[in-house]
């Protein structure tokens, strides 16, 4: 039995050794407020505020509190824990009895491979379906193949299907939800999702158990079997092996197959070549990078799915920022909400900013805007922004239009002819000259450096 001090303990050590394993803001944001609460046997309860800052933990920061518990406490105690919701998070949520439970643990069919516990299952996850699957340009073909396939499960020519796209971009959603759809409409009774590493580590707990007839079986026996991540089949022999075979069988019985990687099948290095001439006999169709609209589109439907009131120009702002993958789009939608709710302060355009700052989404250089700059150029030198932009040559005017000239091209992404535009239309070879002018006085009059460099902390507070 732990006592509470124990728990104290544990966890105070734990955050020791967090705290020197992550960046400062890291561990105030989302280590700082969390809460030991009891450790049971093998557990320890932890409290976070919310249920974003729970999933945000969860996806990020889940294998480092694993990992760290497990350090701390030795083999003895297993490296699982609970998050309860806080108090004020309850009263608003009175139909979750003021508890939000779920039982984390780390990488569990690694553990389960390795004590030759891996459980088989469908592994379907109903929360990725087509109604949430936003459809755009980039993903049309897509979705539509996706939709075909699991209304007629090995009776289209598309067996198997084979989705590939980038990181992030959806191909596990679209390939969940065509089990869950099948599911649903009764298109196909036995469903199986399961992602390579895991099929892989399946594959491997049977040798070890001399149980592999029973995998082979168990793979043959499925109406649908959704493939997820083959690239990482590659040099493990094998397992492709073993899959060369069960593809075969299932194909032949006309079960449905859809396998999702992350780069064309004809540049997946370290598969057999007779596994990839199957793949090539089948459909391929790609997910790219969702444009703008789309971005906008995803965002508002999480942001309604959460019930959530974001200011358009919030959803906009991410989305312009945010390019080529979806997961970050909502982890930073996530950060937002849990920034908030921490910190007590509305949604905004100005804390979108930071948040996205603090990520390192977006540089500094392009969140200053040259107005911005101006203003802050024209404070310190008691200069307006119509002398500023103006044709006065007077000393200070001069020298205070040059430094606003050189800020705008260390801090924005402008181009030096558009910098030129917004000082009253001068050519960008001025703009070049005055960078020019600054940059070695600088170098030469450490007084005028130092000054360049209060100018530059005015410009970052001044955000
Ligand atoms: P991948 O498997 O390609 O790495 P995921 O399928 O895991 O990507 O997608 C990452 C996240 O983005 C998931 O939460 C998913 O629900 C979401 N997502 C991806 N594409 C879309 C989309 N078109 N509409 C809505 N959500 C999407
Ligand atoms: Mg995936």
């Amino acid at each position: 039995m732990y006592s509470n001090s124990d728990c104290q303990y544990i966890w105070g050590r734990c955050l020791d050794l967090i705290r020197g394993r992550v960046p400062p803001q890291t561990f105030s944001t989302w280590f700082q407020p969390i809460r030991a609460i009891s450790i049971s046997e093998n557990t320890i309860f932890l409290q976070v505020p919310n249920k974003f800052f729970y999933d945000w933990l969860d996806s990020h920061y889940r294998d480092i509190i694993q990992g760290t518990l497990k350090e701390i406490s030795g083999n003895g105690m297993n490296a699982k824990y609970t998050v309860l919701l806080s108090e004020t998070e309850a009263e608003k949520n009175p139909e979750k009895d003021g508890v939000f439970q779920k039982t984390i643990e780390s990488r569990p069919e690694i553990r389960a491979a390795q004590s030759g516990m891996l459980e088989r299952g469908t592994r379907i996850n109903e929360n990725y379906v087509f109604d949430n699957f936003v459809e755009g340009k980039s993903n049309q073909f897509a979705k539509a193949a996706s939709i075909a396939v699991s209304n007629s499960p090995g009776k289209t020519s598309f067996n198997p299907l084979v989705i590939y796209g980038g990181t992030g971009l959806g191909k596990t959603h679209l390939l969940q939800a065509i089990g869950n759809h099948a599911l649903i409409n009764g298109c196909a009774k036995k469903v199986v999702y399961v992602s390579s590493d895991t099929f892989t580590l399946d594959f491997i707990a049977a040798v070890q158990k001399n149980k592999t007839t029973d995998f082979v079986r168990y793979y043959r026996g499925v109406d649908m079997l959704l493939l997820d991540d083959i690239q990482f089949f590659q040099n493990k022999e094998q397992t492709q092996e073993q899959f060369f075979h069960i593809f075969n069988d299932l194909f032949q019985h006309h079960k449905q197959i859809v396998l999702t990687t992350d780069r064309p099948p004809l540049e997946l290095r370290g598969l057999q070549e007779r596994l990839l001439s199957r793949f090539q006999s089948s459909l391929t169709v790609d997910i790219q990078p969702p444009d703008l609209e789309t971005r906008i589109a995803i965002l508002n439907k999480k942001a309604q799915k959460d019930n959530l009131d974001l200011p358009y120009e919030v959803i906009e702002y991410i989305a312009q920022n945010v390019k080529s993958n979806i997961r970050e789009l909502e982890g930073l939608l996530i950060r937002l909400l849990a920034y908030s709710s921490l910190m007590k302060v509305d949604i905004d355009i100005l804390l979108a900013r930071k948040v996205l700052r603090e990520t390192g989404t977006i540089e500094k250089k392009s969140i200053l805007s040259i107005e911005d700059i101006q203003k802050t150029v024209g404070d310190v030198y008691l200069v307006n922004l119509d002398l500023l932009v103006g044709k006065s040559r007077t000393k200070e005017v001069a020298e205070a239009r040059m430094v606003a000239m050189y800020l705008a091209r260390e801090y924005t992404n402008l181009s030096l002819k558009t910098i030129g535009i917004y000082f009253g239309g001068r050519d960008h070879s001025t703009v070049v000259h005055a960078c020019k002018s600054v940059e070695d006085r600088s170098e030469k009059d450490d007084h005028f450096a130092q000054f360049i460099g209060q100018i530059k902390e005015k410009l970052k507070n001044a955000k």
